[in-house]
């Protein structure tokens, strides 16, 4: 089991492999683009794109398991991918699950699990219905590729129907009912490969435009709330069968906690656990895929994570004098707004 590889070659598999080395792993990155920020830290990198059949087998075939830090694979390259040797951790099942938001809160639900009201939106018919049934404000979203906030539409009203449509330029879409929370957070939670679950404590998440801006830990959550949050999680990953780490989106309500969305990777709402846990979430998923036992998820310090995004860049050198920050750069070559460069982990000792 020397070799991991690593579909994805941006922060999230840098941040794997830097976790895979320290476990005395070798890292094989696949991705369609060079330069990404893995690819500095990696041993190996396959360069192709996702058609090349030939070339995700010769990387399938150069690895002992298989993760991937990107959940947009395309399905047929998946299958070559499980075609070979190694195992592909998580499988297809929590692929395809959490690729097309339809998929997903169809699954939810299933579980028994809350949701935003949903309804599927192919045409101009299609949204009058669902505004119809569940009303404004609410979002409509792409059911693939989306991610910060992209493929994204909010309608105040249903006067706001047509420009909505055309913001999702003819791609299928959900409409999801405006979800009046009180706060977001999320649940980075892990499987091993013989079923055991660890979850780290629930950290709570402010967004702006749509991105991620920070994450602290602990979240304000009733210990009832911290609970149900870590029991649905768990009752996620049994269903998917799932081996690795997973980020469960929650939105807190007076209803109750309601799923926002799942990704089956490492999630940057985790990436407090670098600073405030002995195994943090980029080690816990190669253990998970590698078939060790789990990290206990134990948070020794309270965090907040700070994303520099853009020019957030330019306060790195006052940050950088701060007492108790630790920081972590990807390397990106290029800044640009709205790209995550790096984060910062403000670090304090656990309060209770
Ligand atoms: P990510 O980068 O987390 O994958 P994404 O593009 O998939 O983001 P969502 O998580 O669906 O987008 O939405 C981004 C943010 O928009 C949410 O964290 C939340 O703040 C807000 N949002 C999304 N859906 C709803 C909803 N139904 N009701 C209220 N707010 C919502
Ligand atoms: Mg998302
Ligand atoms: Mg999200």
């Amino acid at each position: 089991n020397s070799v991991i590889g690593i579909v994805g070659g941006g922060q999230l598999g840098r941040m794997l492999s830097v976790a895979a080395g320290r476990l005395g792993y070798r890292t094989h990155i696949f991705d369609p683009a060079p330069g990404g920020p893995a690819m500095q830290l990696a041993d190996a990198a396959t360069v192709a794109p996702y058609d090349d059949h030939a070339a995700l087998a010769r990387f399938a075939a150069a690895c002992n398991v298989i993760t991937y830090e990107f959940e947009n694979i395309p399905a047929e390259a998946i299958a070559v991918l499980e075609g070979g040797t190694a195992p592909v951790r998580p499988g297809r099942r929590a692929l395809e699950t959490s690729q097309d938001r339809l998929v997903e809160k169809d699954f939810l639900a299933g579980l028994g699990l809350q949701t935003a009201p949903y309804r599927t939106v192919d045409s101009a018919d299609d949204l009058a219905a669902a505004l119809d049934a569940i009303g404004a404000p609410a979002i409509l979203k792409t059911r693939r590729m989306g991610y910060d906030g992209k493929g994204q539409a909010r309608l105040q009203s249903p006067a706001d129907a047509d420009a909505a449509l055309a913001a999702m330029q003819g791609a299928p879409a959900i409409l999801e009912g405006f979800v009046e929370f009180s706060h977001e957070v999320s649940v980075i939670a892990a499987r091993g490969v013989t079923g055991e679950v660890s979850c780290f404590d629930p950290g709570e998440n402010l967004h702006a435009e749509g991105i991620l801006r920070t994450t602290s830990v602990p979240a304000r959550l009733t210990s009832s709330q911290r609970t149900d949050a870590v029991l649905l999680a768990g009752r996620i990953l049994n269903a998917l069968d799932y081996v690795g780490v997973m980020g469960v989106e929650l939105f807190v309500t007076t209803g109750g906690l309601i799923v926002n969305e799942i990704a089956p990777r490492v999630h940057n709402s985790g990436h407090w656990t670098q600073n405030g846990c002995a195994v943090d979430q980029f080690e816990q998923h190669i253990r998970a895929v590698a078939g060790w036992p789990l990290g206990d998820g134990l948070r020794h310090s309270d965090v907040v994570m700070e994303n520099l995004i853009g020019d957030d860049m330019d306060r790195v050198p006052e940050l950088a004098r701060l007492p108790h920050a630790a920081l972590h750069l990807y390397g990106k070559a290029e800044t640009r707004a709205g790209r995550k460069m790096g984060h910062v982990n403000i670090v304090q000792p656990k309060q209770g």
